[in-house]
């Protein structure tokens, strides 16, 4: 058997960083160089949310600007990774009985290209995207990134997009370097412990965490991608975190690797 992939959850924050280059961008280039090559890639993005389960089955899925208010150049950016029917198969069937509608039209949006660009400039591994179905329970996605653990013995790099931390009311848009609040460091920081201890239904359970969780995570769509990573994590696994960081005060860029 070969090598067992790692899986890694980015904190993918401001779009903008698709065409900058900082501490996080090389910070995600550093670990795509640290990992074998992927056969394809499976990504699970905060900006594919909504009340329905799918998977993109494009064969050339194009790049979606999901964001507007942003510089021209950033609207020009183009990433043209191939996707891969095969292995949107292989996702609807392994999630079985779970249905999983195959969306021939998908492109990948900026919480994917955004990120993998730096990554894999060349745009040479295939792509494919699995949606967040809104109506389901936390537990429901830490189960599906269970699920979907064969893949990483497949050659298959698994990438959950969002930020743990995501409060863009609360966000400091004149000075991304601003000191983070309280609440923010506070509540990446149980939940950064939780996953160092293993305590998988006590991150899944964040709401726990009270007001902490309230301001942190108003809504559940970028923490959620986090849920599969820690499905996908297998017993005795690592966990590390690549990428570390709170701009604007309220937004965690922190990146977690596991394997
Ligand atoms: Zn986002």
């Amino acid at each position: 058997m070969g090598e067992v992939m790692p899986a890694v959850f980015f904190g993918h924050g401001n779009p903008m960083n698709a065409i900058q280059s900082n501490a996080y961008t090389e910070g995600w280039r550093r670990f795509g160089q640290s990992i074998p090559r992927p056969e394809a890639i499976l990504a699970i993005s905060a900006h594919w949310y909504g009340p329905d389960l799918a998977v993109s089955g494009s064969a050339s899925p194009e790049t979606i600007h999901d964001f507007y208010g942003f510089p021209r150049e950033l609207f020009e950016v183009t990433w043209p990774a191939p996707g891969s029917p095969e292995l949107a198969e292989r996702v609807r069937k392994l999630l079985l009985p779970i249905e999983v509608r195959f969306d021939a039209h998908r492109g990948l949006d900026h919480g994917v290209w955004a990120v993998l660009c730096h990554l894999y400039p060349k745009a040479d591994i295939p792509v494919v995207q699995l949606s967040i179905d809104s109506r389901k329970p936390p537990r429901f996605h830490y189960e599906v990134g269970r699920l979907l653990q064969p893949l990483r013995d497949e050659g298959v790099l698994i990438v959950g997009s969002g930020n743990i931390v995501h409060n863009l009311r609360a966000y400091d848009w004149e000075n991304e370097k601003t000191a983070p609040f309280d609440w923010a460091v506070r509540f990446e920081s149980a939940t950064r412990k939780l996953m160092l201890e293993g305590k998988d239904r006590e991150v899944v359970d964040y709401t726990i965490q009270g007001d902490d969780a309230r301001l942190s995570v108003p809504s559940p769509d970028h923490f959620l991608p986090l849920l599969y990573l820690l499905g996908l994590r297998k017993e005795h696994e690592q966990v590390s975190f690549p990428v570390e960081g709170i701009v604007g005060g309220s937004l965690s860029m922190l990146s977690v690797r596991v394997g």
